[in-house]
């Protein structure tokens, strides 16, 4: 009988994170349960001009994604592929929320295929109570002073209007 080998497996979920959702912690999760370990990865992209710091982003993910063991968090300025080989990943996950993602994504997997054919993509369907949800609802609802609770972790919502706040 041919011996089991255990393969590790790991996956990156990159984003721009401004900030992390409720819609990104349930990937997060859903993704923690299925790899062996899940690098959440902030993507340093000099063309989007971003809310948060870099720093505030990173923690901010770190907070809510602390209950899960096997997530970590880091960040990269290099080309996604790069990054995800120096992690020895098996696995790009990016999540899809509607028909409207999925062109930009399938282009952005099919050249990432071209360039590191050993990696996958894999899409993981927005959990249905946040098919709605992404950072610039987050950012509108908070500059009319909503409730975020239904929208981002509960551990970072002071930070988010404190930041709002001071922004005037
Ligand atoms: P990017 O700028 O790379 O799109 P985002 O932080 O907006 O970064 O999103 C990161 C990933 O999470 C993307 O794959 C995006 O489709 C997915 N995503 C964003 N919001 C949600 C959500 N509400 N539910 C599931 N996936 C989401």
């Amino acid at each position: 009988m041919n011996e089991i080998i255990p393969l590790v497996k790991v996956a990156v979920y990159p984003g721009s994170f401004d900030p992390i959702t409720l819609g990104h912690l349930n990937i997060i999760r859903r993704a923690s349960r299925i790899f062996d370990r899940v690098y959440v990865c902030v993507m340093v992209n000099s063309s989007k001009r971003s809310l948060f710091t870099l720093e505030e982003r990173m923690d901010f993910i770190r907070r809510a994604a602390c209950r899960f063991p096997n997530v970590e968090v880091e960040h990269s300025e290099k080309l996604l592929v790069e990054y995800a080989k120096e992690k020895n990943a098996d696995v790009i996950i990016r999540g899809l929320r509607a028909v409207s993602d999925f062109e930009s994504e399938f282009q952005m997997a099919m050249t990432n295929s071209k360039i590191e054919p050993k990696i996958e993509t894999m899409f993981l369907a927005a959990g249905d109570a946040y098919t709605y949800l992404s950072s610039s609802v987050v950012k509108e609802m908070a500059k009319y002073g909503a409730d975020l609770g239904k929208f981002v972790p509960w551990e970072i919502i002071d930070d988010i209007e404190q930041k709002i706040k001071n922004r005037g």
